[in-house]
């Protein structure tokens, strides 16, 4: 018996199915594990790497996993009952195997160069990206499809090189455990733990001899108020007349010239110290200033590493909004060289799950000069077009997705 890779699929006809999970509970009490004794099969129906699975069923269910293809033992700690985990591989199914765009089953997963993952359609062409935030997306990025799940490739080598991966995994999955709780306390407990320890501030002037005066930060008052000056000018001032901000309040300045004016970007936790010390990490304007300052001409490269921190700061529909905005701002007047990677941008904002789909619909529908001049706006919006297209193709495709925790990876 097989049942449907795409389980709310009621086609008579559809033609993609999968044998249903069968699992073993064994031993018991704290050393109690559920074997599921035809990952193999099941992965290979769905044509991944069988660890894929099993790992992915450890992280949702916050249990260690050890595989082993040569002996066929893909065992999950704990006691979980099959239909649990047939419905955790729907999940599995629908964030890395089916297209969006079609709902084929037929996808490769594929790694570009900048470590984006996406599931390449062999049915319909399109390219859906794989979400970056699920843990599970680390490990396929450690252990690329090519590298893992392909059988008798290396023979007598084999039984030892399993061995070996049991081992790693054993280590992975003691992080991953760690990377449980992470994302969201990690930061908090980061910042707990090293608001002792920050470097001091750079207080170059004055002392020692300053050969390297490029570097040097003068902080006499009229220095800094002088370079203020040229940075709001640089950047363009941060704040934005807007109803519901009163006039006047420039911590807004002070959170993006301070990140401007250190000789070095600082890093995420400094970053959330100081929006806190401001009593601002609850803003929305606070994520226009960070779009507007955490980034250079490289910042393709950059998204990556400040991904944590977005997402903690982004709490509402008028941070996604104020983010984009900014973004529009930092490259409509500080990079317009940066036009022509808006659709990357937008693509990495979406991917890593800093911005919605929604929002960026939202803002792609309507040229504003909120943040840049008309002119430029316009502009923006029109390079974005093709990943806003794509974007609108891949979401009409998905209205008939159940609502519900499929989607949800924290
Ligand atoms: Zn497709």
């Amino acid at each position: 018996m097989s049942i449907n890779i795409c389980r709310d699929n009621q086609d008579p006809f559809y033609r993609y199915k999968m044998p249903p999970i069968i699992s073993k509970i064994e031993g018991r009490g704290n050393g109690i594990k559920t074997a599921v004794v035809n990952n193999a099969d099941v992965a290979r129906a769905l044509a991944r790497p069988p660890m894929y699975v099993t790992k992915f069923f450890g992280l949702e269910l916050g249990a260690q996993t050890s595989v082993n293809e040569a002996t066929d033992r893909y065992m999950v700690n704990g006691a979980h009952d099959a239909s649990k985990l047939q419905d955790l591989l729907d999940i599995f199914i629908n964030k890395f195997v089916l297209c969006k765009a079609c709902k084929n089953p037929e996808t490769d997963i594929v790694i570009t160069k900048d470590q984006m993952l996406y599931r390449d359609c062999k049915a319909c062409g399109k390219r859906s990206p794989i979400d970056l935030s699920h843990k599970l997306s680390g490990v396929i990025l450690k252990n690329p499809p090519a590298s893992v799940g392909k059988k008798g490739s290396s023979g007598g080598k084999k039984g030892k090189k399993d061995r070996k991966d049991k081992d790693k995994d054993k280590i992975d999955d003691a992080d991953d455990a760690e990377n449980g709780e992470r994302s969201d306390d990690e930061l908090t407990k980061r910042i707990a733990a090293e608001a002792f320890s920050l470097p001091p501030v750079q207080a170059t002037h004055g002392d020692e001899d300053d050969d390297d005066d490029d570097w040097a930060v003068d902080t006499s008052e009229e220095a800094v108020r002088a370079r203020v000056k040229e940075l709001e000018g640089q950047v363009g001032a941060f704040v934005i007349g807007d109803d519901d901000e009163p006039d006047g309040n420039d911590v807004y300045s002070q959170l993006g010239i301070w990140i401007l004016e250190q000789p070095t970007k600082p890093n995420n936790v400094e970053v959330f110290k100081k929006i806190k010390d401001l009593g601002i990490e609850n803003k929305h304007r606070t994520l226009q200033v960070l779009a507007q300052t955490l980034f250079d001409k490289d910042i393709l490269t950059q998204i990556k590493d400040r991904v944590p921190l977005l997402k903690k700061l982004m709490t509402g529909d008028n941070h996604e909004k104020a983010f984009l905005g900014g973004t529009e701002r930092f490259i409509g007047r500080e990079h317009p060289e940066l036009i022509s990677s808006i659709p990357k941008i937008l693509h990495q904002y979406y991917s890593y799950d800093i911005i919605s789909e929604d929002a960026i619909l939202k803002w792609g529908s309507r040229a504003s000069k909120k943040y840049v001049d008309k002119e430029i706006s316009k502009k923006v919006r029109k390079a974005a077009q093709p990943f806003l297209t794509w974007l609108e193709e891949a979401e009409s495709e998905d209205e008939s997705e159940v609502e519900g925790d499929a989607d949800d990876s924290e």
